[in-house]
């Protein structure tokens, strides 16, 4: 960061960060792309994206982003690692804090994307790293030939399930309900690989462990409230995501369950602060909805940067 005063400061560089740093950087605005920790967001712990068009047979989730990057790069975006600690508005500038740092801007968007959700249990967060993971593309092959499970329903749960047969000697997909939520493609996969056995209506009632991590867990039955135990050396937990967004607390108004409020023009609660992507209230979280959402919001940020000149 070699300057301090930016047109356009986005906070997240995930699918919504980068094309709204796409689109604000091609619109000549000075735009800042500030990043926690990886660029990238969730697709760099995706195995295959099989559904962004323009792509048959499917991408590596990873090398997508990059060419994201390689994309923003040629219309010159500016990005930096560093941690937003707080947004504060002050009408028509806003300042963030970042890693103690003031940095100031007309219009800011926040694009700072989810994190996997914990399953609560007991023992669970000793575990991370000893057995306990919530990245099958960054840990399965640690699991060679040796019996896992993983945890969920959903999308996430049913791809890593899927991907996590290329080490696992057997994988136990195990869900509450009797019925995924997975897309049907993912179902019918998932019903005919044979290393894969589902555990239905079944929740985890205990981790167990020795000294060397995870050993097995316990899974109660909802239905029957019989319990069994599951000797296993991984556990993938894929049960949702959070929003991250306590960073804007205070400032920008939340629907229950923590995501921005803001529709499709990504408006939120303050004039000139936008929000992309999977940390806004929306009803699908998707790479394409991500770069839709970014789009917007880089040029809702150029209007909202027009106005401002012109009042
Ligand atoms: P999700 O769709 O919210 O699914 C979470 C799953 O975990 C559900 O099956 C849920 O059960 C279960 N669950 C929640 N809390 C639980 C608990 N405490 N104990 C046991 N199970 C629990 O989350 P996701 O799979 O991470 O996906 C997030 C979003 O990203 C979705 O919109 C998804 O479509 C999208 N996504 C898309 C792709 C793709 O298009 N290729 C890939 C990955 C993710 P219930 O079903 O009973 O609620």
């Amino acid at each position: 960061m070699s300057d301090t005063t930016y047109d356009v400061i986005i906070v997240g560089g995930g699918p919504a960060g980068m094309t709204a740093g796409l689109y604000a950087s091609r619109a000549r605005l000075k735009t800042l792309m500030l990043e926690k920790m990886m660029i990238g967001g969730q697709p760099m712990t995706t195995t295959r994206v099989e559904n962004w068009p323009g792509y048959p047979g499917g991408i590596e989730g990873p090398e997508l982003m990059m060419k994201f990057q390689e994309h923003c790069v040629e219309f010159g975006l500016e990005t930096d690692y560093g941690t937003v600690e707080k947004i504060i508005d002050n009408g028509s500038s806003k300042t963030l804090i970042v890693d103690g740092k003031e940095l100031s801007c007309q219009a800011v968007i926040v694009a700072t994307g989810v994190i996997p959700r914990k399953l609560r249990v007991e023992g669970e967060p000793a575990l991370v790293g000893r057995g306990v993971s919530y990245c099958a593309t960054c840990d399965g092959a640690f699991f060679r030939d040796v019996p896992i499970a993983v945890i969920g329903g959903g999308d996430t749960a049913a791809e890593e399930a899927l991907y996590l047969t290329r080490f696992a000697s057997k994988v136990t997909l195990v869900h509450r309900r009797d019925q995924l939520r997975a897309t049907k493609i993912l179902q019918d996969r998932i019903e005919a690989n044979d290393k894969i056995e589902m555990a239905w209506d079944s929740l985890v009632e205990e981790l167990i462990s020795d000294n060397s991590g995870l050993t097995g867990t316990v899974l109660r039955n909802v239905k029957t409230d019989e319990t069994r135990q599951l000797d296993l050396q991984g556990m993938f937990i894929a049960v949702g995501v959070n929003p991250i967004t306590d960073l804007v607390a205070g400032l920008l108004e939340r629907d229950d369950n923590g995501y921005i409020k803001a529709g499709e023009n990504t408006h939120t609660s303050v004039p000139g602060i936008y929000a992309a992507g999977d940390c806004r209230t929306n009803i699908l979280k998707q790479i394409s909805t991500a770069v839709g959402d970014g789009a917007v919001a880089a040029i809702m940020a150029e209007k909202h940067i027009e106005e401002l000149q012109h009042s």
